[in-house]
């Protein structure tokens, strides 16, 4: 399950395998691909700083297979949330370099829970002219169906629980985790 590493000892469970996270970035990638061939101008990614990070790198080389050609755009934003949730209040602190009007923009995220963050990230892109915007999503949590978002790419349904890995941090750890799992209840009482 694990692979030995120093991490391991603060995971209680692990949720998702790297395995089967590869195999599931494969098949999204093949997906949007397929959706996506016939766009002229290639697609335009935005990652959310900094929890899609893993997810964007390896999303975007599966998806390099297949094509359409893509660029990838960073953002970084505040939710003004504290600790393990977050409050849909949003400032920007890194935005996009370059003009999205007229582009083709998937939403790289790592997770989807009450989705606060997202609904204002897809206003934002609207209201910058984008040609058409879809989210993929590696995770989403229970929550998240009660949003009228519309996440078009979901990698897996996850139990709601707090998960670190993959991206996805406690307190700016654990995000170098190969899978996804739960940090067992002495991790929090020790921070
Ligand atoms: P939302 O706005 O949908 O509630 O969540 C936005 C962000 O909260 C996600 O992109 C992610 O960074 C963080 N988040 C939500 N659920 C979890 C979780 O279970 N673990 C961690 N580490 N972050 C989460
Ligand atoms: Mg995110
Ligand atoms: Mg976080």
């Amino acid at each position: 399950m694990t692979d030995g590493s120093w991490y391991d000892a603060d995971i209680e469970r692990v949720i998702i395998t790297e395995t089967q996270i590869r195999e599931k970035t494969a098949e999204l990638a093949k997906q949007v691909s397929a959706d996506y061939s016939t766009v002229e101008d290639g697609l335009l990614l935005v990652c959310v700083l900094k929890g899609a990070v893993m997810f964007m790198a390896d999303f975007a080389r599966a998806l390099g297979r297949h094509g359409p050609a893509a660029e990838l755009e960073f953002m970084a934003v505040s939710s003004y949330g504290q600790g393990t949730t977050s409050s849909g209040v949003v400032r920007i602190l890194k935005d996009l370099d370059r003009d999205i009007a007229g582009r083709h923009v998937i939403v790289v995220e790592d997770i989807v829970d009450s989705g606060l963050t997202l609904s204002w990230l897809l206003r934002y892109l609207a209201s910058r002219k984008a040609a058409s915007v879809e989210v993929v999503t590696l995770f989403r949590k229970p929550d998240a169906v009660k949003v009228p978002i519309p996440v078009k790419y979901v990698g897996f349904d996850i139990p709601n629980e707090f998960v670190v890995g993959y991206g996805l941090d406690f307190s700016e750890r654990y995000r170098e985790l190969p899978y996804v799992g739960v940090l067992k209840p002495e991790v929090y009482t020790r921070a």
